[in-house]
């Protein structure tokens, strides 16, 4: 049963014009803001104290949409969202170790658009889009391009899920997943489910907390009846991502049928405090989503800036461990390129 206001809908025709209406999220999407001194004016920041012009590096620019910027403090450099989304010059330093393909996922590429890095998981690349672009993403490098399955070739990864029954999750990522239309998104879910050795459908993404107006009456409609079992992992750092809009969409998808997770990364200037990681948990909770993993930051090229070292990492997750449910304390993880899970860190 769906409770609660969903967000209006969406793509159905208009009856006076006949033309197609675009579902509100996209209209959101479209709007989100992508010009550094637009998002500094609206949170009265003056970039003339930074002693630096806002710069938007070409590969990766600045992209927020504004329901996201309305949990930001206005006036204060340091919010720990602004932080997440503000390109700084810092990001054009070059530092030694941080890499563009951090990770080596394009060793992992099984085919175009599929990556197998573990045992049973097959991880699949659907869109280079993202609601907002994180500064510290260890994909920012990726070239999606070349990496993004075409509609054609989404047949051809079915072909290849269907022929290999050691796969039994398909984890769906990106980019991000549900900056799909739902028309190409129902028909891959759809195809995914009707393979029978495949149990699992996990969704990695960041929509329902920057964008959560993504999970309304069309996208349920056709998800709640999968017969699969759905996880949905989201990706929240900082507890003031999660507001009541957030809590709405995560309940929608608890009611579909999904076990919600949570997964962070560790950053510098956002969530390196005891206080903020213990709120972040406690928060996830009150929506009823599980942490599951905190990251130490991939060295990607371009976010040294957010690093922080073990030591500190380690004596945090004693804070967390002391202070928390055990069910409410993540596993501090960080990943290892060839290596067949990720690594925990202790
Ligand atoms: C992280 C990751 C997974 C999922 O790992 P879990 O430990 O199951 O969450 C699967 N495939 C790839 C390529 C990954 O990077
Ligand atoms: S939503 Fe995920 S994939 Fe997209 S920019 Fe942020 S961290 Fe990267």
């Amino acid at each position: 049963m769906i409770t609660g206001n969903l967000p209006e809908n969406q793509s159905l025709k208009n009856k006076n014009t006949g033309k197609t209406k675009q579902p509100v999220w996209q209209t959101l999407l479209a709007e989100a803001i992508r010009d550094p001194a637009e998002l500094l004016q609206a949170l009265q920041l003056d970039p003339a104290v930074l002693q630096q012009r806002p710069f938007n590096p070409h590969h990766f620019p600045l992209r927020v949409p504004w329901g996201f910027v309305k949990k930001m403090q206005p006036g204060d450099w340091d919010d720990p969202l602004l932080q997440q989304v503000l390109p700084l010059a810092a990001e054009q330093r070059h530092h030694s170790g941080f890499l563009h393909d951090p990770v080596q996922d394009l060793h992992a590429v099984h085919s175009k658009g599929l990556l197998q890095k573990y045992q049973g998981r097959a991880l699949l690349i659907t869109t280079g889009a993202c609601a907002i672009h994180c500064r510290y993403c260890f994909r920012q490098h990726f070239p999606y391009s070349d990496n993004q399955a075409s509609q054609n070739e989404w047949q051809n990864i079915i072909n290849t899920l269907n022929a290999d029954n050691t796969i039994n999750e398909v984890i769906l990522s990106g980019g991000d997943p549900l900056a799909l239309a739902d028309r190409r998104l129902e028909q891959l879910c759809k195809h995914i489910t009707a393979i029978p050795h495949i149990r699992t459908l996990r969704l990695h993404t960041r929509l329902p907390l920057v964008l959560p107006e993504r999970i309304d009456t069309h996208f349920l409609r056709w998800f709640t009846p999968l017969a699969i079992q759905k996880v949905v992992v989201i990706h929240a750092n900082h507890a003031n991502e999660l507001c009541n809009k957030t809590h709405t969409a995560l309940q929608h998808l608890q009611q579909a049928g999904c076990m919600l997770l949570n997964q962070s990364v560790l950053l510098k200037g956002v969530n390196d405090s005891a206080t903020a990681l213990i709120t972040l948990s406690q928060k996830l909770a009150t929506s009823q989503v599980l942490p599951y993993y905190l990251h130490l930051l991939d060295r990607v090229q371009g976010a040294a800036h957010f690093e922080v070292d073990e030591q500190h990492a380690l004596q945090l997750m004693q804070a967390l461990r002391d202070q928390l449910p055990g069910y409410l304390v993540p596993r501090l993880v960080r990943e290892i390129s060839g290596k067949r899970s990720k690594t925990p860190v202790n």
